[in-house]
């Protein structure tokens, strides 16, 4: 074999993962499409280090973000990425809210979440003064972090621990072949190539479902078929930076997709909001953001930070979160696993990495490099 493994994906998963296996003295190969690291979904989300409440008790969602809150903040203090512990409250403006943030408080205590508390409307208006709520959840460990310097981390790691990465080319087919699998891969100018390897990572993202439909998975009958679900950002005007200092959410609805329309500050101290959830009718990737979107974010932010005008909200971004759960379907976790059961030993499929994907990223690293044979 030319390879032993071979890892599909440059975006902070297919790093984290090459990081880690660069430990493990064998011959690895990274394949990314573009010209460099997270040009997709890890570069196109919040930048928030989750610390474990939201998913079911159990979940790998659950497992992996706790474990990896805590993985990734060492990372973090050693490589010198950068990253603040700000702390996050999860506000209740009304009555309905209030019973979500209670039923939320519990499942953070069930998922063994450390140092979660109650504050009341008072202690909230102390740490946050243009915050308006009855009452919030505070999550100590809850940060944000530089994503393009964990990747660039992560590659200088791996590359240092003598991985390939080889950037521009995609990986148009494999062919399961005895104890391994035989790669076509097509350069920028158009050339295949083929490439053998004992262990092959799909950590391909958006189109980790193909990919997986490459190597001869029935993806409907396993369900692994993908969906697409588009969160868009707008940022707060620079002269209203002064409005938070720690993360803002809503407290989240019953099925709920994504976490609501929550306030973030980057590193530099400028505010975000978002992001929403939009399933889009076609795989595509398209990050548009819809002019109609401002004033539906003003209204829903306005509810806990009366004073946010429309005029400080302007577009920023949009990152597409490759879904499992369907636009009514219920809780999907990540799948990770070695498809050995279905006839492709060695084959590890990461499908469905949407948040906290980014928080878990070393924790899934390691939880792949177990279940490897
Ligand atoms: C709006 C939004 C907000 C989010 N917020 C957070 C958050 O605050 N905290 C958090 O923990 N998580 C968050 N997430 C989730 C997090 O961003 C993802 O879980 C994470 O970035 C997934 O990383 P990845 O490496 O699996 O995928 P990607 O970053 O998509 O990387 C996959 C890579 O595979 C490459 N690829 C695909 N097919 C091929 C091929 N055939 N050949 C070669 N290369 C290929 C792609 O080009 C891509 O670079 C958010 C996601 C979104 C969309």
């Amino acid at each position: 074999m030319d390879y032993d493994i071979v890892i599909i994906g440059a975006g902070v998963v297919g790093l984290a993962i090459s990081a880690e296996l660069s430990n493990s003295n064998s011959n690895i190969l990274v394949i990314e499409r573009h010209p460099s690291f997270g040009w997709e979904t890890s570069s196109r989300n919040s930048e928030v280090i989750h610390s474990g409440i939201y998913y079911p008790e159990n979940s790998l969602k659950t497992r992996l973000c706790i474990e990896g809150n805590r993985l990734l903040y060492d990372w973090c203090s050693k490589y010198n990425v950068p990253h603040k512990r700000l702390g996050k409250y999860i506000v209740a403006v009304d009555e309905e809210d209030l019973g979500n943030l209670h039923d939320l408080f519990l499942q953070g205590q069930k998922n063994g979440v450390a140092d979660l508390k109650l504050i009341s409307k008072q202690e909230l208006r102390d740490a946050e003064r243009y915050v308006k709520a009855e009452e919030a959840i505070y999550s100590p460990n809850t940060g944000i972090i530089d994503s393009h310097n964990l990747m660039q981390s992560f590659e200088n790691y791996a590359v240092n621990h003598s991985v390939d990465i080889i950037y521009n080319h995609t990986l148009k087919n494999i062919v399961a072949i005895g104890g391994g699998y035989n790669l076509s891969i097509q350069s920028m100018d158009g050339d295949i190539f083929q490439i053998s390897t004992n262990i092959l990572i799909n950590s391909a993202g958006l189109d980790s479902d193909k990919i997986a439909e490459m190597v001869g998975i029935d993806i409907d009958e396993n369900n692994y078929r993908l969906h697409y679900c588009r969160g868009h950002y707008f940022k707060i005007a620079p002269n209203k930076m002064y409005l938070a200092k720690h993360l803002i959410y809503p407290a989240p609805a019953k099925n709920w997709i994504g976490l609501g329309i929550h306030i973030t500050p980057d590193i530099s101290g400028m505010l975000k909001l978002g992001p929403d959830t939009m399933y889009l009718p076609e795989n595509i990737q398209d990050y548009s953001i819809p002019e109609d979107l401002k004033e539906k974010f003003y209204l829903s932010v306005k509810r806990f930070l009366p004073t946010l005008e429309l005029d400080d909200l302007t577009p920023d971004q949009a990152g597409i979160r490759p879904k499992l759960q369907g636009p009514n379907d219920g809780f999907r976790d990540f799948v990770i696993k070695n498809e050995a059961d279905l006839g492709f030993p060695n084959f590890i499929n990461l499908i469905g990495i949407d948040s906290p994907g980014l928080t878990s990223c070393i924790a899934i690293a390691k939880y792949v490099s177990g279940i490897i044979n």
